[in-house]
């Protein structure tokens, strides 16, 4: 599983880490971060946070390398 975000629609709004706080956080409160190969586990919350982006910003990819 992967998780890619378009930095270049990225707002920082922030509902992806509300919606998932193990996988997005924020640097410096406007710099999102991420973790590019979060554990299976998260997959739940991150379709939380691939829906709350106001901006569509968010892919996840699940598949063969994970
Ligand atoms: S919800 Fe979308 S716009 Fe907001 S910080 Fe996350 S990726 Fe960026």
């Amino acid at each position: 599983m992967r998780v890619l975000v378009d930095l270049n629609r990225c707002q920082s709004y922030g509902q992806c880490v509300f919606a998932a706080p193990d996988v997005f956080w924020m640097k410096q409160e406007e710099s999102l971060e991420w973790d590019y190969q979060p554990p299976a586990e998260q997959e739940e919350k991150i379709i939380r946070a691939v829906h709350a982006c106001p901006v569509r910003a968010i892919t996840l990819q699940t598949g063969a390398d994970r």
